[in-house]
C-alpha cells in the first residue's frame, strides 16, 4: 500500500475521527501488526495539538493465554493501577483512539465461561468509569489489516497478497480516495440528513418484513431521536467514533418488541461464528432462540444479565452500502455491521435520546433506554427487507424498500 494513501487514513483517524483537541491527552489503542501504521497515526495526534499520546500496543492472539493461565481471580481483577489509569482517563477526558486488527479465530478454543465470568465480575467496577465519561470525550474505532485476519477474510491468496486486499476493502470501506476528509464531510452531511427526516416523522414503531420469515415490530420512544456518523460530545466536539459507519441507529423502547427475526449474516461473536439463527420477542425481551450453529453462545450471550435479552439498537443500512458491495464477510463488527440493517442486544445509547446526554441514567432508564454489559450488533437486512414506520398521528410511511432507503 502506498505510503501517501496511508498518510490520508492516518489523518483521517486523528481529524475526523478522533478530532483530538490541543493539550488533550490521547490514549491510542494500536495493533503491533501495523506498527509503521500507527507511528503515522501517533505523529497525526500530535500534529493536531495532543498533549501526550499514550500507546498501547494490542495483539489479539495473546489474550487467550491470559484466560488460560490465570486464575479466575486473577481474571476477574482491575489491579490498582490499572484503576489508577482509568481514574486518570476520566478525569483527563482523554480521547481514545481503537486501531485494531483481530483475528477473528484469537479467542478459538478458549474457555469461554470463564472468560464471560471474568468480565462479568469486573464489570461493577469498570462500568461506571465507562459511565463517567459517556459524551464527555471523543472515540473512534478504525482498523487496519493482521495476517491471520487477511487470511480469514481471503482464504485463497497468499499471506502478502490478503494483506494487500484487506488494505485494499478497509481504505475503501473507509472513503480514503483523493480527498477523504471531504468525502467524510459529505458522507457526515448525508446521514445527518437522513436522520432529520426521520426524526421529523414522528415515529412510533418499525415494522420490519423480509421473504426470509423476519416479521418484527419495534416500538420506539416518544424522546427517541435517530442519529449517525457524527457525534458531540456536552462540551461541543464533533466526532467520528466509528469508521466506517453507514448507519442511522436509534434505540427502541425497552419492552417493545414483538414477533420474530432471522439474522441474515453470521454473528461472529468473541472468537465463535454464531450462523442461521432466529429470535422471537416477546415485549421486548427475547423469549426464544436458536442458532444451527454455536447456539450456546448465543443462549449464554442473551442471558449474561438482565439487560442482555432486550433491544439496545436498530440499525438502518442500505443493503447496497459500501460495505456490502464489496461481497466480503469481514468477521469484524465495525465493517460486518455497516454492510446492512440490523439490531443490537443490550446496552442502548443516550444520544439517541433527546437531550439525553443531559440526562441521568435513571431518567434514561425510565424512559425505555435498556442496559447491559453487552452490545452486540447482528445482521438483519435483506435485499427485500422492507420497513415500514407508523407514526403517532397513524400515518404510515415507508422507510426501507428491497433493502434500501424508500426516502
Ligand atoms: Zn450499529
Amino acid at each position: 500500500m502506498k505510503v501517501a494513501r496511508l498518510k490520508k487514513y492516518a489523518k483521517l483517524i486523528a481529524r475526523m475521527g478522533a478530532n483530538v483537541q490541543k493539550g488533550q491527552d490521547v490514549y491510542l489503542y494500536g495493533s503491533i501488526e501495523q506498527p509503521k501504521f500507527i507511528e503515522m497515526v501517533t505523529e497525526e495526534l500530535y500534529k493536531l495539538g495532543a498533549r501526550r499520546v499514550h500507546v498501547k500496543w494490542q495483539y489479539s492472539d495473546m489474550e487467550k493465554y491470559h484466560v488460560k493461565y490465570q486464575s479466575l481471580e486473577t481474571l476477574s481483577t482491575v489491579e490498582t493501577f490499572e484503576e489508577e489509569e482509568l481514574k486518570y482517563m476520566r478525569d483527563k477526558l482523554a480521547a481514545r483512539v481503537f486501531v485494531g486488527s483481530s483475528n477473528p479465530d484469537a479467542l478459538k478454543g478458549v474457555n469461554v465461561a470463564k472468560m464471560m465470568s471474568a468480565q462479568k465480575a469486573k464489570a461493577p467496577v469498570l462500568k461506571p468509569y465507562r459511565d463517567a465519561v459517556d459524551g464527555l470525550h471523543q472515540w473512534t474505532i478504525a482498523a487496519v489489516p493482521g495476517k491471520a485476519w487477511a487470511k480469514k477474510v481471503f482464504p485463497n491468496e497468499r499471506p502478502a497478497k490478503a494483506m494487500e486486499l484487506l488494505w485494499e476493502a478497509i481504505l475503501k470501506c473507509a472513503r480514503v480516495d483523493d480527498d477523504p476528509i471531504k468525502a467524510w464531510e459529505k458522507h457526515n452531511k448525508d446521514v445527518h440528513d437522513r436522520c432529520e427526516y426521520l426524526n421529523s416523522l414522528g415515529l412510533k414503531e418499525l415494522k420490519y418484513t423480509s421473504s426470509n420469515g423476519t416479521d418484527l415490530t419495534v416500538g420506539l420512544m416518544d424522546e427517541g431521536v435517530f442519529a449517525g456518523a457524527v457525534e458531540t460530545t456536552k462540551s461541543g466536539v464533533s466526532f467520528n467514533p466509528n469508521m466506517p459507519t453507514e448507519e442511522c441507529f436509534t434505540t427502541p423502547k425497552k419492552g417493545l418488541a414483538e414477533g420474530i427475526v432471522y439474522a441474515s449474516l453470521p454473528l461472529s461473536y468473541q472468537g465463535d461464528l454464531i450462523e442461521n439463527f432466529w429470535m422471537r420477542f416477546e415485549n421486548g425481551k427475547v423469549v426464544e432462540a436458536h442458532a444451527e450453529k454455536n447456539d450456546e453462545r448465543l443462549q449464554k450471550m442473551i442471558t449474561m444479565d438482565e439487560g442482555a435479552a432486550y433491544l439496545g439498537e436498530c440499525a438502518l443500512v442500505p443493503f447496497d452500502s459500501p460495505i456490502n458491495q464489496t461481497g466480503l464477510l469481514f468477521y469484524n463488527t465495525l465493517f460486518d455491521e455497516n454492510a446492512c440493517c440490523h439490531f443490537a442486544l443490550g446496552r442502548g445509547f443516550n444520544e439517541c435520546v433527546k437531550d439525553g446526554l443531559n440526562k441521568t441514567k435513571d431518567e434514561l432508564n425510565e424512559m425505555g433506554v435498556n442496559d447491559s454489559i453487552i452490545h452486540v450488533d447482528f445482521m438483519i437486512g435483506t435485499s427485500d427487507l422492507s420497513i415500514v414506520g407508523k407514526c403517532r398521528d397513524g400515518k404510515e410511511i415507508q422507510i426501507f424498500k428491497d433493502g434500501t432507503w424508500a426516502f
